[in-house]
C-alpha cells in the first residue's frame, strides 16, 4: 500500500484476519474485515464533506467505535485526527477546535445543546452525530450511503497523524503534533517490550483521548489483531467482573483505577488469572498500590511516559515486576531516555535529574507554538520532560517528581511525591498532597493536604510519627489539612494548582 500511515491497518489487518474481533462496545461486536469497511466508508464521507490531506478531524464523546474509526479515517485521507477531552467546558472545547482548525466535529452522547453551542462558539464546522442524538448529519446514514471502495492515499511516517492537547495540570492547552511514525513506533515499543499477542483482549475503559489509553494499549492490539473491549467509561466493579467474563489478558490505566478495583466489594472473589499485563502510568504510581496486585500473583509494571513522547518512554519488564516494584523500567526498545544534570551531562547512579527523551516516537513539535516547541527541547533534540528521577546501577529508573513541585525548604529540595508515597502507607490515609507553603525561616515548609479513609480518624502527630520513620526530618510536612476530597484531571493526576490556591495560602493548621 502507499498509506504507510496507521489508516493503512485497517486494510492490512482486515485482509490478514479478516475474522477476528477488533472491537467489542456494549454487546456490538466489530471483526477486522467491519473495521476495515466503516473506516472506509467513513473516509469517503469526510471527503465528501471536503476533508483532505493535511485537513484536522475533531472527536467527542465517551470511548465508542466512531472515535477509532474516525481516527482511521482521517489517517486513510491522510488528514489530522484532533481527539478532544470529553469532560472540558464548552469554552475549553471552542479553544482547542479553533487552535487546531478542525473542520467537522464527530460527537457522541454529549448533553443536550453542547454540540450545538461549540458550533457556533468555534467557527464554521460540520457536525456528524453518531447516534443521531444531536446536531448534524446521522453517523450510521451517512455510513450507509457511502462507497466501500478502498482508498489507497501516499500517506508517510513523517505526516501529521494526531493533534493531542496535553493534559496539563497548569497553563494553557498545547497540542502536540504526532506523526504516524510517531504512533507506529510507540505501538512497536509496545509490542516488543510487553509482548502483545494476536490472541491479546484488552479492557479500554480508560479514556480514549489520552495518550496512555489510545498508544499504549488499543493501537498495539489492534496492530497484532486482538481484540479491544472497548468500555465507555470505567468503573471499578465492573471491569472485575469483566475481566472475568471474557478472559482479559491486558489492562492499561491510571493509579487511581487500581485503586478502585483493589477497594471494590468484588476484588476478593473475582478471578483475575487471565491477566498476562497490567501496566500502569500516566500519573506516579504509589509503591502500595504496585504491591496490592503483586500480592495477588498478578504481572503488575509500571509505565512512564508524556503525550508527547506518543507516550511510551520507559516500562518495567514483567518478569521484573516483583524484584524491581517502584522503578518504571528502562527506556522502551527504540527510545532513548536519559537523566541528566543541569548541564545536560548524565546523572551518576543515585544522583536525581531530570529525565529528556529522544527517537522515532517524540514529537516534532506543538500546533502552531514554534517558542514553545524550542523551549521543549534541549540542544541535541532531547525532549525536556519536567520529571525528575533516578538510576540505579543496572539502569532502572524511579521517578521522583516534578521539576516545577518541588518545594524548596532551607536549601534543601522536598519532592512532594516522596512524601504522599509515605503517607499512602499509613492505614488510615486515602489520599494525599503535600504542597509548599511560604515560611519565614525556611522560606517554604511542606503542608500535606490528606483525605483520610472512611471512619478513621488518625491525630496530625500519629501520622507525623509514621513519617518520621520513613523519611528525613527536613522532608516532614509541618502542618496538615484534612478534606473530604482531591481535585485530579481525567486521567487522575492531582490538580496541584488548585489544591495549592484552596489550602496554600490560610494560616497554617496543624
Ligand atoms: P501526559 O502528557 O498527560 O501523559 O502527562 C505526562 C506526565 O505524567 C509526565 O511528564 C509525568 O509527570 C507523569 N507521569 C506519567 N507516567 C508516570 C509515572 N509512571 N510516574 C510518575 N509520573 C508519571
Amino acid at each position: 500500500m502507499r498509506n504507510q500511515g496507521i489508516g493503512s491497518w485497517p486494510a492490512r489487518r482486515g485482509r490478514r484476519t479478516p475474522r477476528r474481533t477488533a472491537l467489542l462496545h456494549e454487546g456490538r461486536s466489530f471483526d477486522y474485515a467491519a473495521l476495515h469497511e466503516r473506516s472506509t466508508r467513513l473516509a469517503h464521507a469526510l471527503r465528501g464533506a471536503g476533508v483532505g490531506r493535511g485537513d484536522r478531524v475533531a472527536f467527542l464523546g465517551p470511548n465508542h467505535p466512531a472515535h477509532l474509526e474516525t481516527l482511521f479515517a482521517s489517517g486513510i485521507l491522510g488528514a489530522v485526527f484532533v481527539p478532544l477531552n470529553n469532560r472540558l467546558t464548552v469554552a475549553e472545547l471552542a479553544f482547542q477546535l479553533a487552535d487546531s482548525g478542525s473542520r467537522v466535529l464527530v460527537h457522541a452522547r454529549q448533553p443536550d445543546g453542547k454540540a450545538a453551542e461549540l458550533a457556533s462558539a468555534a467557527g464554521p464546522l460540520t457536525l456528524l452525530s453518531v447516534e443521531g442524538e444531536g446536531p448534524g448529519q446521522g453517523y450510521e446514514e451517512l455510513l450507509a450511503a457511502s462507497s466501500t471502495e478502498e482508498i489507497d492515499e501516499e500517506v508517510g511516517h513523517d505526516d501529521a497523524c494526531l493533534i493531542m492537547y496535553t493534559s496539563g495540570t497548569t497553563g494553557r492547552a498545547k497540542g502536540a503534533v504526532l506523526t504516524h511514525g510517531n504512533i507506529v513506533w510507540n505501538s512497536l515499543n509496545v509490542v516488543v517490550d510487553t509482548d502483545v499477542a494476536g490472541d491479546e483482549v484488552a479492557l479500554v475503559s480508560a479514556p480514549l483521548f489520552h495518550t496512555g489509553s489510545l498508544n499504549m494499549s488499543c493501537l498495539p492490539t489492534l496492530l497484532k489483531g486482538g481484540t479491544v473491549l472497548l468500555e465507555s467509561a470505567f468503573e471499578a466493579e465492573r471491569a472485575l467482573r469483566l475481566i472475568e467474563l471474557h478472559g482479559v489478558t491486558a489492562l492499561f490505566g491510571v493509579p487511581t483505577m487500581y485503586d478502585a478495583m483493589a477497594s471494590a466489594p468484588g476484588w476478593k472473589e473475582a478471578d483475575l488469572t487471565s491477566l498476562r499485563l497490567l501496566l500502569c502510568g500516566g500519573a506516579p504510581v504509589p509503591t502500595r498500590t504496585a504491591r496490592t496486585f503483586l500480592e495477588r500473583g498478578l504481572a503488575f509494571v509500571q509505565g512512564y511516559g508524556m503525550t508527547e513522547a506518543s507516550p511510551g518512554a520507559l516500562v518495567l519488564d514483567r518478569g521484573d515486576s516483583a524484584r524491581k516494584a517502584g522503578s518504571a523500567g528502562v527506556p522502551h526498545f527504540f527510545t532513548d531516555v536519559r537523566v541528566i544534570r543541569p548541564d545536560g551531562t548524565e546523572t551518576a547512579p543515585g544522583e536525581k535529574g531530570e529525565v529528556v527523551v529522544a527517537g522515532p516516537n517524540v514529537t516534532p513539535g506543538y500546533w502552531n507554538l514554534p517558542e514553545a516547541t524550542a523551549a521543549a527541547f534541549r540542544d541535541g533534540g532531547r525532549f525536556r520532560s519536567g520529571d525528575v528521577a533516578t538510576v540505579d546501577a543496572e539502569g532502572y529508573v524511579t521517578l521522583v517528581d516534578r521539576l516545577k513541585d518541588m518545594i524548596i525548604s532551607g536549601g534543601e529540595n522536598i519532592y512532594p511525591a516522596e512524601v504522599e508515597d509515605a503517607l499512602l502507607r499509613h492505614p488510615d490515609v486515602a489520599e494525599a498532597a503535600v504542597i509548599g507553603v511560604p515560611d519565614a525561616r525556611w522560606g517554604e515548609v511542606g503542608r500535606a493536604v490528606v483525605v483520610l479513609r472512611p471512619g478513621t480518624a488518625p491525630t496530625a502527630e500519629e501520622l507525623l510519627g509514621h513519617l518520621e520513620g520513613l523519611l528525613a526530618r527536613y522532608k516532614l510536612p509541618r502542618s496538615f489539612v484534612l478534606v473530604p476530597e482531591l481535585p485530579r484531571n481525567a486521567t487522575g493526576k492531582l490538580l496541584k494548582g488548585p489544591i495549592r490556591d484552596r489550602y496554600g495560602s490560610t494560616p497554617a493548621p496543624t
